[in-house]
This record gives structure tokens, sequence and C-alpha cells, in this order.
């Protein structure tokens, strides 16, 4: 099996995760409700997608 030759220094591990960065979410609007939801999954706020409603979404009672 391949095995490293030496150990990776720190400033060579740093550096590769300085490369690293946290990516915003992909949001869109919703076409029923003009939320902004996650593309590619049901609306948070009314509940629908593809122009159907296909989960309950509670209503806010407590705000
Ligand atoms: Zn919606």
């Amino acid at each position: 099996m391949a095995v490293p030759k030496r150990k990776v220094s720190k400033q060579r591990s740093n550096k590769r995760y300085a490369n690293w960065k946290a990516e915003a979410p992909n949001l869109g609007e919703c076409p029923q409700c003009h939320e902004p939801k996650l593309a590619h999954r049901v609306c948070k706020a009314c509940g629908y997608y593809d122009g159907q409603k296909v989960v309950d979404v509670k209503q806010d009672k407590d705000k």
C-alpha cells in the first residue's frame, strides 16, 4: 500500500484548508408565496412544490 514519504507540514495543510470556504445556500423565490426558498425543495412557508400543495404547513400561532 502506498504511504506518504514525509509528514505534511503545517504550512502545507493550512494552505490546503485556506482554499475551503462555506458557500451560501442556493436560494430562489417561491412562485406561490414569493418567500425565499431553497432550490429543489418544498417551500417552507406555503408547502407548495411545482405548483401543487405537497405538505401542510402549520400556521404561526405563537408569533
Ligand atoms: Zn411558498
